[in-house]
């Protein structure tokens, strides 16, 4: 019996049972209260990632930002959208004219190019973005210095997951 349908109050309620095509990816789901520390990877000074969902076949992926103090993510352009919703203090962008608090929605249209920033209100940030692409580092003329993609990052988690001891598998288990 799954959890669900051990709740009480639902017993009169008739669960489907319509499975899972054959083919569909598997489902995830994981509570990251649980979360230690390891599975935070600092990206920068002050800035640390925990990723939750690679998607290898989209090129997509599903992660928490965190940053504090003088913390700050690097001129950077979005050949695709981001969604981001603040789930902890104030952020914002350089070039934006708004500051993400606690519930906040953004999106982030196709061409966007900006600078992440901590703002000092609260003095950290706990975002969760979706990345529809990759990240394309600029210098300030917008020329392309360096990239990030789904595949750069799960290269980069998993080195830094084999260094703390959870494992490539930890990696591997958010993959779809
Ligand atoms: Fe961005």
């Amino acid at each position: 019996m799954n959890e669900m349908a051990k709740l009480s109050g639902f017993e009169h309620l008739e669960h489907i049972d319509i499975p899972l095509p054959k083919e569909a990816a598997t489902e995830l789901f994981f509570q990251t209260d649980e979360d230690d520390e390891r599975m935070w990877m600092p990206i920068g000074d002050n800035v640390w990632i925990r990723p939750l969902l690679f998607n290898v076949v989209q090129g997509t992926w599903c992660n928490i930002v965190k940053a504090k103090g003088a913390g700050l993510v690097g001129r950077h352009r979005h050949p695709a959208p981001v969604l981001g919703f603040t789930l902890e203090g104030t952020w914002g962008y350089l070039e934006g004219d708004w500051i993400g608090r606690a519930g906040s929605f953004v999106y982030e249209p196709a061409g966007e190019t900006h600078t992440l920033v901590v703002h000092p209100d609260e003095g950290y940030m706990k975002v969760l973005f979706h990345n529809m692409g990759p990240i394309l580092y600029v210098d300030e003329k917008g020329e392309q210095t360096g990239y990030e993609d789904v595949f750069t990052r799960i290269e980069m988690y998993k080195k830094h997951c084999e260094s703390n001891g959870l494992g490539e598998a930890f990696v591997d288990n958010i993959c779809r």
